[in-house]
C-alpha cells in the first residue's frame, strides 16, 4: 500500500473497509455504466428500425398508389404533438403531403441529408423548438414506368417516451450506486472485522501467558494460515524468554549459593572467637582468615560486576594495536611460575601480526585461559599457544594435554557458574566465571570463543577475533 493515502490511515479495519468499497463502487458503476450503454443503443436502435419500417410502408403505399395516398385519422387528428409526422415531397420540392403543424415544428433542414447512394434511409435524433426529442428519417423514392417519379420522404418519429425511460433508468442507476456505496461500505468493515478476529484472539491469549507461564505454547493448527508465522515467531520469542528466565533463576541461586558459603564461614569463625576469650595471636589469625574470605567475595563481587557491565550494549571498548606474539610472550612469562611448579612447559607459535583489540580485556581472556590449561592439567603436561590468520580473521589457540572435557559438559560450559567437577574445582578456588567472563569479552570484541576437547588427551580453547581496525568499529 506504499504510496497510496491509505498508509496514512492508522487502522487496519479503515483501509480494508475503504478499499472494499472503492473495489465494490468500481465495480458497480462500471457494470451501470455498461448497462445504460446497452439500453440506450438498444433504444435508438428500436427508434432507428421504427422510423425505417414507417418509412417503407409510406414508399410500398407510394407505389401501390402512384402517389395518392392520405394521412390516416391520428396524423390529421390536430392534437397538440403527434407521435409521427409524415412529409412527401416531388422532385421540385414542392409538398404533396404533410402532417398538419409539421412545418411548425420541424424545418426542412433539420432533416439529415440523403446517404449518397440513395438507398439507405438516413437518420438524425433531434431536440424540437419545445424541447421533445424526436428521430428524423428521409428517403428517396423512384417510380419507373411510364410515368416515372420521384418522391422524398420525410419523417419524424416522437422518442420522448424512451428519453422519459432512460432518465428514469438512469436515476435509479445513481439510487443503486449510493445505496450499493452504503452497503459495500458496512459490508466492508464487517468482512474487515471479521478478519482480524483472530487477531483478537490471539492478543486475549498472549495477554493470559504470565511470567509462570512462560512454557505455554500456542498451538500452530489453531490459527488461521496467514497467522501462523506469527505464531511460530511468538513461540520462539516465549523460548528465548524462557531460558533467559530460567538462566537468571539459576544465576540468582548460584550467586545465593556462591555467596553463603564464604559469609557462613565468617559468621562461624568470628562466632567461635567472640565464644571466649582469645589471645592476640588468635585474634590475629582469625582476622587473616576472614580478610582471605573478604578477598574471595571481592574478588567474586568485581567479576560479576565485569559481566554486568560487559553485557550493557553501550559498554564502549578501548581498541588499540597490539603485536600479538609480543603481548602473548608477557602473559606466558607471567604463567611461567605456576607452570614450572607443575613441571609444565608453556609454548607459543606466533607469525608477526598486529591486532586491534582491547588489551586490558584482551590480556584477562587469555590469562582466564591459560590458568585454566594450567590449574586442570596434570604435573607434566604440556600447553601449547597457537596463533594462526586467514583473511577476515585471527585465531588464537590455547591447548593443553590435560584430563580433557567430557562432551555432556561442553554446550554449559560458558554458562555462569558452571563447574564440570564441582567439588573439585572448588576445592581449586574456582566460582566457574572464568570462561564466562571470556565469552563476553569476546563477544564485546565482536569475536568468539570455541571449545574441542577430548577426555584423556587435552582440551583446545579457541579465540576468533575479526580483523578489522577500530575505526571501522566505530563508525
Ligand atoms: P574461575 O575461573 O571462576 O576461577 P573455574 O575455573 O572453575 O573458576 P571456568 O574457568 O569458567 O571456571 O571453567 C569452568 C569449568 O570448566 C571448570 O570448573 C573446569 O571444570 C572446566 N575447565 C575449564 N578449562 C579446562 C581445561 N583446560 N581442562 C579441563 N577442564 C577445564
Ligand atoms: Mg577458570
Amino acid at each position: 500500500m506504499k504510496g497510496l493515502p491509505f498508509r496514512r490511515i492508522n487502522s487496519i479495519v479503515l483501509q480494508l473497509t475503504l478499499l472494499y468499497t472503492i473495489s465494490a463502487f468500481t465495480i458497480l458503476l462500471f457494470s451501470s455504466v455498461y448497462l445504460y450503454n446497452v439500453l440506450v443503443d438498444d433504444l435508438n436502435n428500436t427508434d432507428i428500425s421504427l422510423i425505417r419500417n414507417e418509412i417503407r410502408l409510406i414508399k410500398q403505399a407510394l407505389s401501390h398508389t402512384q402517389g395518392q395516398i392520405t394521412l390516416d385519422a391520428q396524423s390529421n387528428a390536430s392534437t397538440a404533438r403527434k407521435p409521427y409526422y409524415i412529409r412527401v415531397m416531388d422532385a421540385n420540392g414542392n409538398t404533396l403531403l404533410e402532417t398538419p403543424d409539421m412545418s411548425l415544428e420541424f424545418n426542412r433542414s433539420d432533416f439529415p441529408d440523403i446517404s449518397a447512394s440513395g438507398i439507405n434511409t438516413s437518420t438524425k435524433m433531434v431536440t424540437n423548438v419545445d424541447g421533445y426529442h424526436y428521430i428524423l428519417g428521409i428517403d428517396t423514392l423512384n417510380i419507373t414506368g411510364t410515368n416515372p417519379k420521384h418522391y422524398q420522404i420525410q419523417v419524424a418519429v416522437n422518442t420522448e417516451h424512451h428519453h422519459y425511460l432512460i432518465f428514469k433508468y438512469r436515476l435509479r442507476l445513481a439510487i443503486i450506486l449510493g445505496i450499493g456505496i452504503i452497503i459495500s461500505a458496512l459490508l466492508g468493515a464487517l468482512i474487515a472485522r471479521r478478519g482480524l478476529k483472530p487477531l483478537h484472539r490471539m492478543a486475549e491469549t498472549i495477554g493470559r501467558i504470565s511470567i509462570s507461564q512462560l512454557h505455554a505454547r500456542m498451538d500452530s493448527h489453531d490459527w488461521p494460515k496467514e497467522l501462523t508465522e506469527l505464531v511460530g515467531a511468538f513461540n520462539n520469542m516465549l523460548e528465548r524468554l524462557e531460558r533467559s528466565f530460567n538462566q537468571l533463576k539459576q544465576f540468582s541461586a548460584d550467586l545465593a549459593h556462591e555467596l553463603r558459603t564464604p559469609i557462613h564461614h565468617l559468621v562461624v569463625e568470628t562466632e567461635i572467637s567472640l565464644s571466649r576469650g582469645r589471645t592476640l595471636e588468635e585474634y590475629r589469625e582469625t582476622l587473616e582468615s576472614n580478610l582471605e574470605e573478604y578477598g574471595t567475595l571481592t574478588s567474586l563481587i568485581d567479576r560479576l560486576l565485569f559481566l554486568a557491565r560487559a553485557e550493557n550494549p553501550q559498554t564502549a571498548i578501548n581498541y588499540v594495536d597490539i603485536e600479538v606474539s609480543e603481548e602473548l610472550a608477557a602473559i606466558i612469562e607471567f604463567h611461567e611460575a605456576v607452570a614450572e611448579e607443575k613441571n609444565m612447559t608453556i609454548t607459543l607459535h606466533c607469525p608477526p601480526l598486529t591486532l586491534a583489540v582491547d588489551n586490558v580485556l584482551f590480556q584477562r581472556a587469555v590469562n582466564n585461559l591459560l590458568s585454566n590449561a594450567l590449574k586442570y592439567s596434570r604435573p607434566n603436561d604440556t600447553v601449547t599457544v597457537d596463533v594462526s590468520t586467514d583473511e577476515q580473521k585471527v585465531y588464537i589457540a590455547i591447548k593443553d594435554s590435560g584430563p580433557g572435557i567430557a562432551e555432556e559438559h561442553l554446550s554449559r560450559l560458558f554458562d555462569r557458574f558452571y563447574r564440570v567437577d564441582f567439588a573439585r574445582t572448588k576445592k581449586e578456588g574456582g566460582h566457574g566465571l572464568g570462561l564466562a567472563i571470556v565469552k563476553s569479552i569476546m563477544e564485546l570484541h565482536q569475536g568468539t570463543v570455541t571449545v574441542t576437547s577430548i577426555v584423556g588427551k587435552g582440551t583446545i580453547f579457541t579465540l576468533i577475533f575479526p580483523k578489522f581496525s577500530p575505526k571501522e568499529t566505530s563508525s
